[in-house]
């Protein structure tokens, strides 16, 4: 099967949703797409190979849900509302079975969020190599951005820290050094693998944030909160007070792990793909009770507040005391 049939076969398909901004699709040497005027467009772009951002025993399914999810994240931290994706692909020779697969749980993904496939570039290389460009759509003027918390706002985070990070633990088998319970159940490993493998990209909770105005600063949580707060303490020249005992952690993960490690995991630990963001004191009251009444699929957490302290810094408390943080930063690629 040569590249043209490839694409044909697995990517120009009928399972691919058709969007009527969709001017031009795949087949041409570019695609066209129509923008509404009251809109702007959100693009990112997330790489990920083989040996680096997964192991290479994932299975095709897993990879092309992720490889989406990421991408799909990254569009729900601005608030935006997901379109139009390109697909890069690298492979090592032409796998029907893992095409197959790939294609199928890719197609699952995109349909579930109304998101059209319009183009890509298929070649070969030793390592798969999967990079996605992924655009959305956003209110003219508006989005949720790293460089707008404000001294005063609340910190909040969704849904639960760490599980990711916990759920790679047990697939690198470090499960012996770390696990707190030897005999929790099968479910609780089951779920923060799935976690790690399946992390839902939170795009409800951003156009949510966004379109009732609550807030205006987000990030979603891909290299442990320590970095990526810090990412928003940089952009928006303010400090942080996060307070460790208001972290969330899903029963299973505290079900595995010791309270210490649970901590590590959550501030650390990447690719929780949960959104970070601030709401403004003036705010505060309103937001909580609209999202006690709303049909949001996660809840989130009041995990602090942003300060006038030093710039760029994070002072951790416990019970409102003061504490060291001791553990290494979230995940650099270029710091090694
Ligand atoms: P060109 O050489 O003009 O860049 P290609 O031969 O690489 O075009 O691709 C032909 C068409 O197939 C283009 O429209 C391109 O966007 C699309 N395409 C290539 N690979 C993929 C892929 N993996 N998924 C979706 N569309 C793809
Ligand atoms: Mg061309």
């Amino acid at each position: 099967m040569g590249e043209f049939d490839l694409i044909t076969h697995y990517f120009k398909t009928q399972q691919n949703p058709q969007r009527p901004d969709v001017a031009l699709s795949i087949g041409d040497d570019c695609a066209i797409l129509n923008c509404p005027p009251s809109q702007q467009i959100a693009i990112t772009t997330d790489t990920m190979v083989e040996g680096t951002h997964f192991l290479p025993t994932i299975s095709p399914k897993d990879l092309a849900y992720k490889a989406l999810a990421t991408n799909l994240s990254d569009l729900a931290a601005m608030g935006a509302r997901p379109a139009w994706i390109s697909l890069a692909l690298t492979l090592p020779e032409v796998d029907q079975d893992w095409l197959k697969d790939f294609s199928e749980t890719f197609f699952e993904v995109l349909t579930k969020e109304n998101v059209s496939l319009i183009g890509g570039d298929t070649t070969q290389g030793k390592l798969h190599c999967i990079s996605i460009t992924a655009q959305g759509l956003l209110p003219k003027g508006k989005a949720l951005r790293r460089d707008k918390a404000r001294v005063g706002d609340y910190i909040f985070v969704s849904g639960t820290l760490g599980d990711s990070a916990a759920g790679l633990a047990l697939l690198l088998g470090q499960k012996n050094t770390e696990l707190k319970n030897y005999d929790a159940p099968i479910f609780a490993e089951n779920y923060v693998v799935a976690r790690h493998l399946r992390p839902t990209p939170r795009i409800a909770l951003g156009q949510y944030l966004l379109d009732h105005d609550f807030s205006q600063c987000a990030l979603d949580i891909s290299d442990g909160l320590m970095a990526d707060l810090t990412h928003i303490l940089e952009r928006s020249h303010c400090h942080a007070e996060l307070d460790i005992e208001k972290l969330p952690y899903s029963e299973e993960l505290t079900q595995l792990f010791s309270l210490a490690t649970c901590e590590k995991f959550a501030l650390t630990g990447g690719e929780d793909y949960e959104l970070c963001f601030t709401v403004p004191e003036a705010k505060i009251q309103d937001f909580k009770k609209a999202i006690l009444s709303s049909d949001l699929p996660v809840p989130v957490s009041c995990i602090g507040r942003i300060t006038d302290g030093a710039e760029n810094k994070i002072t951790l408390q416990r019970n409102g005391k003061v504490v060291d943080f001791t553990f290494t930063q979230g995940f650099d690629h270029f710091s090694k």
